[in-house]
């Protein structure tokens, strides 16, 4: 079965393919604007990427997929937190591109096979405002900045269907210019390519495009020209977060195909947000955790990992620390399958799984279905333990799969560490007890946990599964 994903564009579900005849899967993810730590909202995002950049590792192969992520290191945040702190720039955006990084790796999501910077391609967007001034898509304003005009562009708004939605209450497209750009554009609706300097800019100014004032570029520009000179004027995969639909997308296919005249993506995928009391979290409502937050709290990176991942990426997900706790059990329930795998001792050479994985992978191909998926995993896990105890073995081809599984979701068990292994008959035991608590068998259930109690071991239960620890003492 091929991935299928939902595309913001035609509003469906479509397969990925790669549309080039190399076979290699253009994929660019827009990155963070680097003048802060990065709250786990925006992890939600990179994570869901991550899966997605995971799964089409394994579909089309490693080499067959190029992963592009930028860096926003030039913006009205950026210059802003450099002119408070008093810092320039670079320096501001290098420590929190660092501490990006850092955090990325704890979560365990993979670099990107590029990540370009906006200040490291500012000529390329200078190129690409140039061909779009000379094209007649493109104007110089009053004060030397440079508008994208959006009547030009007949596409305009059929990604975020702005058109048909704004018009029907009342036109902001229509409307009258407003606010400090007002006297500069020649309608509202247009935006900027290139900012001529203003004093509060600082040192931040690069030449500008021709006949344009010294500035620096817009935001929506930078996607457009970093993604043409890594990935071609056509691309397989844009993604981001659902807020990154309108304006900013809706302006790179404008900028892009007015600029290459050719469709800029084939797929536009957009994950939901994370809530905080149904509240969308971000910096500017200051109802923000970061990863160190949370770690300070006792929280593992990987249990924010799986947490992220516990919701449907395209439905919003309320985020409680509640969901961490349940996150952490999760873990140690699955980190019990390893112990199957060293418990087998005669592992079965055969190739072929015995337990089914294609249920596991088709929630995943299946719009990212990460809930659905993380269920299957759970009855892999189950199916694991009862082969290993019953007449049926795991076999080299369920590890294997087990281990492709847990590469998709980026999940590291940390299966190399030593775990206190409980002998094969308390799993017995246990996955007996199991059963007879599936069954409503109170007593046999009692039963068994006296039985597993005899042998130095006790069962914890849980919702979803159990763990067995040596009792104490
Ligand atoms: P920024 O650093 O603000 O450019 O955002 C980086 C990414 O995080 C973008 O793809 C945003 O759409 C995404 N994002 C921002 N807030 C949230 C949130 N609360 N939940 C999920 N993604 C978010
Ligand atoms: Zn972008």
């Amino acid at each position: 079965m091929p991935i299928r994903l939902f595309d913001s564009l035609s509003r469906d579900h479509r397969e990925l393919r790669p549309a080039h005849p190399d076979g290699v899967y253009r994929f660019y993810n827009c990155g963070p604007t680097v003048y802060a730590p990065a709250h786990i909202g925006n992890f939600r995002t990179f994570v869901v990427n991550d899966l997605l950049r995971r799964l089409l590792e394994l579909e089309f192969g490693p080499d067959k997929i190029r992963h592009v992520r930028n860096l926003t290191d030039v913006d009205d945040k950026t210059i802003r937190r450099a002119r408070e702190e008093a810092r320039p720039l670079a320096e501001v955006t290098k420590q929190w591109t660092d501490k990006f990084h850092a955090d990325c790796a704890a979560l365990n999501c993979l670099p990107p096979h590029v990540e370009p910077t906006a200040t490291g391609h500012i000529p390329e967007q200078v190129s690409m405002i140039e061909t779009l001034m000379d094209k007649g898509n493109a104007y110089r304003a009053a004060d030397g900045s440079v508008y994208f005009k959006v009547s030009s562009f007949d596409g305009y708004g059929a990604l975020s269907r702005v058109k048909e939605r704004e018009l029907k209450v009342g036109s902001a497209l229509a409307a009258k210019p407003q606010g400090q750009d007002a006297d500069e554009k020649e309608d509202g609706s247009d935006f900027a390519l290139w900012k001529a300097h203003k004093p509060e800019d600082g040192e931040v100014r690069w030449p500008g495009p021709r006949d344009a004032a010294p500035g620096r570029p817009g935001w929506h520009i930078e996607c457009s020209a970093m993604s043409k000179k890594h990935l071609g004027d056509t691309i397989d995969l844009h993604t981001g977060g659902v807020d990154l639909l309108f304006p900013h997308h809706e302006n790179e296919i404008a900028q892009s195909q007015c600029c290459n005249g050719t469709t800029f993506a084939h797929h536009w995928y957009h994950s939901e947000h994370l809530l905080v009391d149904g509240k969308k979290m971000s910096k500017s409502l200051g109802n923000l955790y970061t990863l160190d937050q949370l770690r300070e709290m006792g929280h593992s990176p990987m249990a924010i990992r799986y947490a992220l991942l516990m919701g449907h990426p395209r439905k919003q997900l309320n985020f409680t620390l509640d969901s961490l706790h349940a996150a952490e059990s999760g873990l140690k329930t699955l980190r019990s399958i390893p112990v199957v795998f060293t418990q087998i001792g005669t592992l079965d050479p055969s190739e072929t799984p015995s337990c089914d994985f294609n249920r596991f992978f088709t929630a995943l191909k299946d719009d990212l279905n990460t809930p659905a998926a993380l269920g299957e995993l759970f009855q892999l896990r189950h199916d694991l333990l009862y082969r290993s105890q019953s007449s049926g073995r795991a076999t080299l081809g369920d590890r294997r799969e087990f281990g492709r599984a847990l590469y998709a979701l980026g999940f590291d068990l940390d299966i190399a560490a030593p775990t206190v292994v409980a002998p094969p008959q308390v799993i017995t035991l246990a996955e007996q007890r199991w059963a007879a608590k599936a069954a409503k068998n109170w007593a046999e259930a009692d039963r068994l946990r006296g039985a597993i109690a005899a042998l130095g071991w006790s069962m914890l239960d849980r919702k979803d599964g159990y763990s067995l620890e040596p009792a104490k003492k």
